[in-house]
């Protein structure tokens, strides 16, 4: 898990090449959340159950 972790320290938007910040993450609910300061893409991972889920803004 912590190089799962690692990784998605590294993640950077691909459209503003920005790195995503955390600051939407719930610990509690184990659901680290990596989105972009501009709200171009957002990351949902799931650390438990080894999974994730991107959004992307169409507009
Ligand atoms: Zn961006």
């Amino acid at each position: 898990m912590m190089n799962l972790f690692n990784c998605l320290l590294s993640e950077k938007c691909p459209y503003c090449r920005k790195t995503l910040e955390t600051s939407k993450s719930n610990i509690r609910k184990g659901i680290v959340i990596k989105a972009c300061p501009d709200q171009h893409f957002q990351k949902e991972f799931h650390p438990a159950l080894e999974t994730y889920i991107e959004n992307r803004k169409t507009s």
